[in-house]
């Protein structure tokens, strides 16, 4: 495939990313978009290693797209942007070791249903499952859970097609190594194979409850022993969602599909939705719209399979700021985020999602080294605009919990401040500097959030 000026391979229409007429690619939440000088969508291995070659040839970086549902622009690629849509096929399923090998470009949706054919499951996930595993896993896409592992965890061997067309792999024969490639923002190469640990399917028993804002600041501070917790903060109300789950065998007991339909598609995206366009147009409103959003929550207790419990579709158009901070400080970390908004006057009316999780190894991993709690915020998008209140919030998090941002959320972060807050980042650096050493795969936000190579 030969990678020409103004070359144009017909992108897919991600669930996240829309690409319009003219070429123009833009992110999910719309903030970020940018017309590739070449787009292109390799068929296989050797297509990809003559295209990598070519951009090197002719100096036109590479920045490999998933489906484009980063928040912020770590997906823009202005020069070549490569998509592995043809890649993507599930390679091996191994029952026996419960490890599933698959292509960098599959959705974490196609991995699940392979897996939920064979019996298997993911140790846990997100709220969502667009996303290719390519792209979940260079951001460090996690879920929630003080014991449940981030994707970079569930890895058990990758695959990374370097600069000059090798293909690496990456396993515990080079712990090192594989804990360099788990997290890397698609700077160190192509990831082209992964093989993840999955574990029997399961089923969870979920419960939904209202608390008020001093009792979910004491469970974040001491975490109930349950499998997963996540707790929704709404701006300017006292009260705050929270939902808990936990392995059961009992049988699936849930809503209709009806009720679900209600619950999911028109309360909280529709709903969602009109309350960002009223709040847009009279920002006093915010108040009243989240406490009527908080009277919608039932306090429920259902049993389901893993997948759907975790899944909430979540289509409204939004942005978001997520930062892993050290569990002690992350009361802390979300008073301050709460009273930034509030302090501004912010029409913010959205659920703001806290989440735990455990220490990760992977070296740029949010969650490195440290059991974490991490500090979410959301409004829709485009045309609210948080951004001073979220800089205040982004400062109390790095200053008070050491907080690193969520690769693929809005942060403003940049290389300086980031090395300080990772202790292996000079390693990570280093071993970039040797498996891509004339910056092929970099960007202006690489450039930006890693440094150059
Ligand atoms: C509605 C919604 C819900 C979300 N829920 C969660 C959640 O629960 N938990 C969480 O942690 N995050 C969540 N996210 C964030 C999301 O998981 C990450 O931003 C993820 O990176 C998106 O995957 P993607 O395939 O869209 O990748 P993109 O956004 O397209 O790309 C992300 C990065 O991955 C790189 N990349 C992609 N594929 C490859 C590859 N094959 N090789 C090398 N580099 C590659 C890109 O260059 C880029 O740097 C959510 C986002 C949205 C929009």
């Amino acid at each position: 495939m030969a990678v020409r000026p103004g070359s144009r391979a017909r992108p897919r229409r991600a669930a996240g990313a829309e690409v319009s007429a003219d070429g123009t690619w833009t992110n999910f939440p719309r903030r970020h978009r940018v017309r590739p000088r070449h787009v292109v969508a390799p068929a296989d291995l050797g297509e990809l290693r003559r295209v990598l070659a070519e951009a090197a040839a002719e100096g036109s970086r590479v920045r490999v797209v998933g489906s484009g549902h980063s928040y912020n622009d770590v997906a823009v690629a202005p020069e070549t942007q490569v998509s592995l849509r043809h890649l993507d096929r599930v390679l091996h399923v191994d029952t026996a070791s419960a490890r599933v090998t698959v292509q960098g470009g599959i959705t974490l949706r196609a991995v699940r249903a392979a897996l939920h054919r064979h019996g298997l499951a993911f140790a846990n996930m997100g709220d969502i499952d667009h996303q290719t595993i390519g792209g979940a896993l260079s951001t460090g896409t996690h879920g929630t859970g003080l014991h449940a592992p981030a994707f970079a965890s569930q890895v058990v061997a990758m695959e990374l097609m370097l600069a000059d067309g090798s293909v690496v792999r990456c396993d515990d024969r080079d712990p090192g190594l594989l804990d360099e490639a788990r997290v890397s923002l698609g700077a160190l190469g192509v990831v082209v194979q992964v093989t993840l640990q999955a574990v029997p399917a399961y089923r969870l028993r979920r419960s939904d409850a209202v608390v008020t804002r001093e009792q979910a600041y004491t469970l974040l501070a001491d975490p109930p022993a349950v499998d997963h917790i996540g707790l929704y903060f709404l701006p300017y109300i006292d009260q705050v969602l929270m939902w808990t789950a936990e392995r059961t065998a009992d049988p699936v007991d849930r809503p209709s599909a009806l009720t679900e339909w209600f619950r999911d598609v028109v309360k909280v995206n529709h709903g969602l939705r009109a309350m960002g366009t009223v709040a847009r147009r009279a920002p006093g409103t915010a108040p009243a719209l989240s406490r009527a959003f908080a009277r919608g929550i039932r306090p429920a207790t259902t049993v389901d399979t893993y997948d759907r419990v975790f899944l909430r579709p979540l289509f409204v158009r939004h942005d978001a700021f997520e930062f892993a901070v050290e569990q002690a400080a992350g009361p802390e970390c979300v008073r301050r985020l709460m009273s930034a908004v509030e302090d501004a006057g912010a029409p913010v009316a959205f659920p703001c999602e806290t989440r735990v999780s455990p220490a990760e190894s992977a070296w740029l991993h949010p969650a490195h080294g440290r059991t974490s709690t991490w500090v979410g915020a959301a409004v829709q998008s485009p045309g609210i605009d948080v951004d001073e209140a979220w800089e205040q919030a982004q400062r109390a998090c790095v200053e008070l919990g050491g907080g690193r941002p969520h690769w693929g959320k809005w942060h403003t972060l940049e290389a300086a401040e980031l090395r300080g807050l990772y202790p292996r980042w000079d390693d990570f650096a280093a071993l970039r500097g040797e498996l891509d050493p004339q910056g092929l795969f970099g960007s202006p936000a690489v450039d930006r959030v890693l440094g150059g190579v």
